[in-house]
């Protein structure tokens, strides 16, 4: 079983990329993904700054390119929106999990998050790096705010529904603020390890703890930048930040978010999503078969048969 919980594929599709493939042009599509033997992919809605006053047709406009995705290609792909979903995974055909990436599109209306669940959203980033109406990004950690009143009343929410609370990108006091909120174990989707690489987007030890301790998923990202300083990063330094989490809490805790199609700077030999097999290989070296299979995508399975309706 191979998860996948992050991609920006969206955005590529939306701007023309061949949906189907095989291609060239950026990290996925729909063949890629499955010579990657990728049995689930979270897909995400990407709000670009620029685009924020429209925020809420853009992510009305990634979600018809996903649904259109998904309807065009019946024999390769599924959506997957309950606990029954999960059922129809590794036979063959990939899921797709709908995510939003910032919750500038939600508007500042609880009502609008149930449309979007309605719609099949089943995870939702709460920030990008800048501060909207739920919290703040990491971008905006001087602040030291706490969540909103609405930022509040969305993980209620979205507890209550059964989506996905993903902190990545989240400012490190509203990412406390959201542990001590959400009744719901969460997932950071694309973060690494500060100590291995202090980089804003990176948690520290304590923030993996927390996380953990609560029964969340931190989900290594192959982002160069996030894995070292200095050079270009290889697979083996994203198996550095997967063994130094799950030193901290248990490879239960440990989980893949690649960020394909999100960042012009991935671990060398991770370029696209078909090279998925070559992070298993290597997680193999350091880690039991059980082990490997937990961190490829068991973990996430576990997390999604807990959260989703
Ligand atoms: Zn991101």
């Amino acid at each position: 079983m191979i998860i996948d919980c992050h991609n920006d594929s969206l955005t590529a599709f939306r701007a023309g990329r061949e949906v189907r493939g095989p291609g060239s042009c950026g990290h996925l599509d729909l063949a890629r993904l499955r010579a990657g033997r990728v049995d689930l992919a979270f897909f995400a809605c990407f709000v670009e700054p620029a685009s924020q006053i429209v925020a809420t047709h853009r992510t009305l406009a990634l979600i018809d390119t996903f649904w259109q995705m998904v309807e065009e290609n019946p024999t390769l792909v599924f959506p997957v929106m309950g606990k029954q979903d999960l059922k129809l995974l590794g036979h063959g055909r990939t899921g797709c999990l709908l995510s939003m990436e910032g919750g500038e599109g939600l508007g500042g209306d609880v009502g609008l998050l149930r449309c979007f669940f309605r719609l099949g959203v089943r995870a939702i980033t709460l920030t990008w790096n800048n501060r909207n109406l739920l919290g703040d990004g990491v971008g905006e950690q001087g602040t030291r705010s706490r969540l909103t009143n609405f930022g509040v009343a969305v993980i209620e929410q979205m507890n209550e529904l059964g989506m996905v609370v993903d902190l990545a990108h989240l400012s490190e006091r509203c990412f406390y603020h959201v542990l001590e909120c959400s009744t719901a174990p969460v997932l950071v989707s694309h973060s690494n390890a500060r100590a291995l690489c202090d980089h804003p987007r990176n948690l520290s030890d304590e923030q993996i703890c927390a996380v953990g301790e609560r029964g969340g998923l931190v989900a290594v990202t192959f982002v160069s930048p996030f894995l070292v300083k200095g050079r270009a990063a290889q697979v083996h330094d994203v198996v550095d930040h997967i063994e130094h989490i799950a030193a901290l809490i248990g490879v239960d805790g440990v989980a893949i978010g690649s960020d394909f199609d999100g960042t012009d700077e991935l671990a060398a030999e991770l370029y696209d999503v078909a090279q998925m097999p070559r992070l298993r290989r290597e997680l193999g070296k350091r880690f039991s078969a059980l082990e490997v299979e937990k961190i490829m995508g068991g973990n996430v399975l576990r997390l999604l048969q807990q959260v989703l309706p």
